[in-house]
């Protein structure tokens, strides 16, 4: 299959809510290496960031958004909440990441085993449930190597995402008839979902909890999941297909700057969206020079000054 001839499902991106800009700005270039393809702000709360990190270009598949507040509360994890967020790696990869952890003082477990595939869990310095899936093939792919890490070890996207659910019967048919998954393997409670043919952010986990207690939103939760569309016409299809066939409201479709979307809180409660591919992140300013400005969207411009005022430096 030619990548034009590819299906464009799966994650589009993952957004989340963290503490100390700068903290979260250093984490994720420094350590982790990903580029910072826009620096805005919360179009629902202009005095406060919208970060955005992924590969060179911020496709699709790859983009982990932030909303950083200086004085964020911990959120707690629970169920209706996104459990972890994996990124790809490199077979091989894992004795260079488990020593650049020791070294950087960053949480982490021991390698384990899932689905057969050898993960590295960790935290960030919110205690996001983050993790590294060795993945082959992936050394074959390009990987940003801006952040300093050699591309034998750069990551490459996300691998998936694992969502925390009473009961994911429901979950799990949205993303079958919508969002073009499959239902796999199980392992324990957790029952894994993913797009065929689709490399980067396709997988979901759901695990099934029962009875535990719900999440509280904060500092290290994700805040939503993304899916991607290829367009408009593809998302209205989602849209009617929630709407007529699994019970959903759905918003209304809101302009994003580098992306058009839609949300609706799925039946395990997990906020999910969809967002269109284009026009993507080059659309204000050249991908040679992606986060290297403050970004406003047209309404937001006027209030430039006042907004620079209060939004802390981040490097
Ligand atoms: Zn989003």
């Amino acid at each position: 299959m030619t990548s034009l001839e590819r299906p464009q499902n799966g994650i589009h991106h993952v957004t989340a809510i963290a503490g100390p800009a700068r903290r979260n700005h250093a984490f994720y270039t420094e350590v982790l290496g990903l580029r910072l393809v826009k620096k805005t702000v919360n179009f629902d709360d202009p005095g406060t960031y919208h970060l955005y990190f992924g590969d060179e270009a911020g496709s699709p598949g790859t983009i982990l958004t932030f909303f950083p507040w200086e004085h964020a509360n911990p959120g707690r994890l629970g169920i209706g909440q996104t459990q972890e967020t994996a990124f790809r790696v490199p077979e091989g990869s894992l004795g260079f990441w488990t020593q650049r952890f020791i070294e950087r003082g960053v949480a982490h477990d021991s390698i384990v085993k899932r689905f057969g595939e050898t993960v590295l869990p960790f935290s960030d310095p919110d205690g996001m449930r983050l993790a590294l899936v060795c993945t082959p093939g992936a050394e074959a792919e390009a990987g940003w190597t801006g952040g300093g890490i050699e591309a034998a070890h750069a990551i490459r996207g996300f691998h998936g995402v694992s969502l925390m659910v009473a009961d994911g019967t429901r979950t799990g048919a949205i993303l079958v008839d919508v969002f073009g998954f499959e239902a796999a393997e199980a392992e324990g409670q957790v029952r894994r979902y993913r797009v065929p043919g689709t490399t980067i952010g396709g997988v979901i986990d759901i695990r099934s909890a029962g009875d535990f207690l719900p999440g509280r939103e904060g500092a290290g939760s994700v805040h939503h999941i993304a899916f991607r569309a290829a367009d408009d016409a593809a998302q209205a299809a989602m849209v009617d297909k929630l709407t007529r066939d699994h019970g959903q409201r759905v918003t209304e479709q809101r302009d994003r700057n580098y992306f058009r979307s839609v949300y609706f809180r799925e039946p395990g409660g997990v906020l999910f969206e969809i967002a269109t591919d284009a026009p993507g992140f080059a659309v204000d300013e050249p991908v040679g020079h992606l986060g290297e400005a403050l970004k406003l969207p047209a309404g937001l411009e006027p209030m430039r000054a006042r907004i620079e005022a209060v939004l802390p430096a981040v490097a």
